[in-house]
């Protein structure tokens, strides 16, 4: 059980690589609490693994987040996944968009962070170590993509967010480390490749840029996640960590 006693919430975690890294580290031991928007999906998590924990949370919303740090016990882990996708080139990006995007992917972040990291750093005190995960993407300061400028401008975004909070509270045992996913099959790539003029020809082309030839499931993420929320990656902190398939060879 490599997560046994540690406390982790997962926010977005009602579909996708929330909900398997939710799942996967309920399976390595840890008392796991799962949050989404979503109330559907986070009652078919329930149902299937009652050992987990779910809340309603918007993590645009500052007071239901302040609400929840306090009703928490402290966190051993914090795994920060919320995001959205912005198809579109720098021409097609409104004000709106902008905003939008900046607030999930990366606002959100840093409201999660500073209302569950006082209580990890009095619990890094006791335990020695306590892990943020920040979602990023190779979509990011990493590579860019043709019609993702503004996802990859959030997403670097948070590879900087996390490579500062990295450095503040490294000395009390904090780590945070960004993950960088290729290409992953999940309910929200399926909705682009579906609303397609040509859905197989949409399908192809993102498997054409994953030089192994498949999309990532998210079961090839899980590794990952669950090894940097753990303490086997105790001396791993500030990085933007890849599981692309060899994209970015
Ligand atoms: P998804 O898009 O399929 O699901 C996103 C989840 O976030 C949903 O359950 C949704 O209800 C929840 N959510 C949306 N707004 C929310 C809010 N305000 N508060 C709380 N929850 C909210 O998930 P995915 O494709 O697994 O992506 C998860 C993360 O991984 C995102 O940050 C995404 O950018 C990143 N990512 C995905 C891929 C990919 O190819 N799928 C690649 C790299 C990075």
């Amino acid at each position: 059980m490599r997560l046994k006693d540690k406390t982790i919430l997962v926010s977005a975690a009602g579909q996708g690589i929330g909900r398997a890294s939710a799942i996967a580290c309920a399976l390595e031991g840890a008392k796991v609490i799962a949050a989404d928007i979503n109330e559907t999906t986070l009652a078919s998590l329930a149902e299937e693994h009652p050992d987990i924990q779910t809340r309603n949370l918007d993590v645009c919303d500052r007071t239901a987040i302040d609400a929840l740090a306090a009703e928490l016990p402290p966190l051993d882990g914090l795994f920060n996944c919320a995001g959205f996708v912005h198809h579109g080139t720098v021409l097609d990006i409104s004000e709106e968009d902008w905003a939008f995007s900046f607030d999930l992917n990366v606002t959100s972040m840093y409201r999660m962070t500073q209302a569950f990291l006082p209580a990890m750093r009095e619990r890094a005190r006791t335990s020695g170590t306590a892990s943020i995960l920040n979602m990023s993407s190779m979509a990011s300061s990493i590579k860019g993509f043709p019609l993702r400028t503004l996802y990859g401008a959030t997403k670097a975004a948070v590879i900087g967010l996390t490579k500062g909070i990295a450095a503040d509270f490294v000395a009390e045992g904090i780590r945070c480390n960004a993950l960088c996913p290729g290409t992953v099959d999940t309910p929200s790539l399926r909705g682009p490749i579906a609303a397609a003029p040509d859905p197989a020809e949409a399908e192809r082309n993102f498997i054409a840029r994953q030089p192994m030839g498949r999309l990532a499931t998210v079961d090839d993420l899980t590794p990952m996640v669950v090894y940097l929320l753990s303490d086997e990656s105790r001396f791993v902190s500030g990085q933007a960590l890849l599981v692309d398939g060899g994209v970015t060879i």
